[in-house]
């Protein structure tokens, strides 16, 4: 019996968020607007993503002992995540510091802090979650240490789903987990490196993924969808029509839906078309955290 349909091993920040003018340069000030403060980081945003659809989902994660910490603490117990995997101390609470311009533009500097201090230990330490767990996703804002940790804990029947951003190259033993590998066009490009060079389309990226060692691979095209890629060979996951007004946190829904619906035993290009909705319905609403949407939003999508 599982306790959990997805755990989510991952990044939890505080998204600081300023509106100016123009940016300032060196040496320079500029007044903003009031500052707005979010919930984020990829994996607080997957798991918020999965629970508000109704998975019963962990996090494992590290805040700092202090209000970032707290409000990400509070928001997850919120969507219904269970935290008892949220680790606290060891360094302030990951925050991205964000500006943004009259033309939507953003300038980001992001502080991991506590998130790189999510150690193999701490993977270590939360056996039990891994055992009650159907599905275990993942993103590269924590260690890759770390990461490589999580794919070595797997229990024998739970099923690893990694996102990798932001891209880096990728051990084989951490390719060799994913079922699936799920990519946009950029971190398909910077997981290939120069075997990128032997393809043009989407499709190709996913071929040479696949050989690269993943069961399956997912390349997410935004607005044109998804392709889903194994052996059993490609397909065209294609986009719900939506009028798209912010595209922030769709790869993050979009992914946490996948997972959630693979562990209920759908094949993966029926868990993707599932997710596609999620994702179509992120990008109708402003925002990461609040504009994921419900099991009955999707449905009325
Ligand atoms: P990322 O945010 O990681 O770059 P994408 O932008 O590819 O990810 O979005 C993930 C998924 O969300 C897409 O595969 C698609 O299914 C859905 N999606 C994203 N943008 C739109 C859009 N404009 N219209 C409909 N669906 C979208």
């Amino acid at each position: 019996m599982n306790d959990y349909d997805l755990l989510v091993v991952g990044s939890a920040n505080a998204d600081l968020v300023i509106g100016v003018e123009r940016r300032p340069d060196a040496g320079e000030t500029v007044l903003g607007s009031d500052l707005v403060v979010h919930p984020g980081g990829k994996g607080a945003n997957q798991a918020v993503a999965a629970a508000r659809l109704g998975a019963r989902t962990a996090l494992l994660a590290r805040v700092g002992d202090d209000a970032h910490g707290r409000l990400l603490l509070d928001s997850q117990r919120e969507a219904g995540v269970d935290t008892v995997g949220v680790l606290v101390g060891g360094a302030p609470t990951g925050v991205a510091l964000i500006t943004v311009d009259p033309s939507g533009d953003n300038s980001i500097v992001v502080s991991p802090g506590a998130n790189g201090r999510l150690t193999p230990d701490d993977v270590r330490a939360a056996g039990s979650l891994f055992h009650a767990a159907r599905v275990v996703s993942t993103q590269l804002e924590i260690p890759l240490e770390t990461v490589v940790e999580v794919a070595r804990s797997l229990a024998p029947d739970s099923r690893f789903v990694l996102n990798p951003s932001p891209p880096r190259p990728l051990p084989g033993e951490v390719l060799a987990a994913c079922d699936p590998l799920i990519v946009n066009e950029h971190e398909a490009k910077v997981i290939l490196g120069e075997a990128a060079r032997a393809g043009e389309e989407p499709e190709d990226w996913a071929r040479l993924l696949l050989a690269k060692g993943p069961r399956s691979v997912v390349v997410t095209l935004g607005g044109e969808g998804a392709l889903v890629a194994s052996s059993d060979g490609v397909l065209r996951i294609p986009s719900v029509k939506v009028r798209a007004v912010d595209t922030t946190g769709a790869g993050d829904s979009f992914t946490a839906a996948l997972a959630w619906r693979l562990g209920l035993g759908e094949s993966l290009a029926e868990a993707a078309a599932y997710a596609a909705r999620v994702g179509a319905a992120t990008v109708t609403r402003e925002g990461a955290q609040v504009s994921f949407p419900t099991a009955g939003e999707v449905a009325a999508l």
